[in-house]
């Protein structure tokens, strides 16, 4: 089975409105979890236009996530680029 960013996506978290997240069922979610010598640009330029990306930074340091959440990315939490 393929699995999707959307899949990654907290369905229980009510703050931000993932049904119009821009990385919704895109095809490369591994871009949002990139080695650290990878860039993420891929992942930044979805990021940059979608529409709850404050609210999905609020998530990512909230819930202390990694990898690539509203254009930036993140370990357990903290920005780290
Ligand atoms: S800001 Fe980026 S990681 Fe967050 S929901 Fe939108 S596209 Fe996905």
């Amino acid at each position: 089975m393929t699995m999707t960013l959307a899949d990654l996506l907290a369905p229980t978290y009510d703050a931000p409105d993932w049904d119009v997240a821009a990385c919704r069922g895109d095809a490369h979610p591994d871009r949002w979890f990139p080695d650290p010598s990878e860039d993420f640009d891929y992942a930044a330029r979805v990021c940059a236009r979608c529409p709850i990306l404050d609210a999905c930074r609020t998530y990512a340091a909230e819930d202390k996530q990694s990898g690539v959440w509203g254009g930036h990315e993140y370990r357990r939490g903290k920005i780290i680029r």
